[in-house]
């Protein structure tokens, strides 16, 4: 579905992403882990479009996203994207922030997005909350929406950039019980997590990425059992 090969990325003389390649099948769930500062949110940013990559390429479901002649909003409208802060828009109820892609960008009428938006409320647990505006949700609550927006528009792909690293620790649990759902029915992710309980558990694949290199990439046993290179290791005995 997603193939990238030897992505460079830098900022001024700062290379952040140094030939970095990924392949997501339709249905993988992958991890991207890896120190601050390692190119996570880079990676995501690149591949979302939302950053323009310096060399390499870019394949979704085979067409080459990455040509410079690419119509980059019709493709952003494929994907779907969450970030460490929510990005909600707070003059719009949690319906509106829900249905606005598919009205605007899709153009489907009001009665049909709501209804479809309703449904979404549904499955993350917050249709009672569908009137409200999002400053009267607690941040669990903001980051289900967020990921009820990505997810109105049946993206072919969730790119999740650390979706709990800004929240109550109290409110981790309900937001990554909605990403194990959402990848044990099917949909593809490529999520930057810190939560290595949480990218052993669902991921299917983790790739460590290391000053933005790829350094290590395996299923998460392999990885987090057995990690083969000493910085993954050293990574990984931060969080034991
Ligand atoms: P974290 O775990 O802290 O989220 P990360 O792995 O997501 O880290 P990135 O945010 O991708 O790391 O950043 C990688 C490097 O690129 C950092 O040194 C950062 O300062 C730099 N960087 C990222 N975005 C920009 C930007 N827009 N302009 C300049 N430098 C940037
Ligand atoms: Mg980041």
């Amino acid at each position: 579905l997603l193939t990238a090969t030897d992505l460079w990325k830098s900022f001024g003389d700062r290379d952040v992403l140094r030939g970095v390649s990924l392949d997501l099948s339709a249905h993988d769930v992958v991890a991207v882990i890896g120190a601050s500062g390692s190119g996570k949110s880079t990676l995501l940013r690149c591949l979302g479009l939302l950053e323009p990559i310096d060399d390499g390429r870019i394949l979704l479901a085979g067409s080459d996203i990455s040509d410079p002649r690419v119509d980059a909003n019709g493709v952003r409208a494929r994907l779907g994207v969450v970030f460490q802060s929510y990005n909600l828009f707070p003059h719009l109820t949690v319906l509106g922030n829900v249905t606005l892609a598919s009205r605007v960008v899709h153009r489907e009428k009001r009665a049909d997005a709501e209804a479809r938006g309703l449904a979404i409320l549904e499955r993350v647990g917050l249709a009672d909350k569908a009137r409200e505006h999002p400053d009267r949700l607690s941040g669990g609550q903001q980051q289900r929406v967020a990921i009820a927006r990505a997810i109105a528009t049946d993206p072919e792909l969730l790119l999740l950039d650390e979706i709990t690293s800004a929240l109550d620790p109290e409110l981790v649990g309900e937001v990554l019980e909605l990403v194990r759902t959402l990848a044990e029915e099917g949909t593809t992710i490529l999520m930057a997590t810190h939560e290595m309980g949480f990218a052993r558990d669902v991921a299917h694949r983790v790739l460590f990425l290391d000053e933005g290199r790829v350094l290590e990439e395996g299923s998460p046993a392999e990885v987090f059992g057995s990690p083969r290179e000493a910085r993954t290791r050293a990574f990984l005995s931060r969080f034991r």
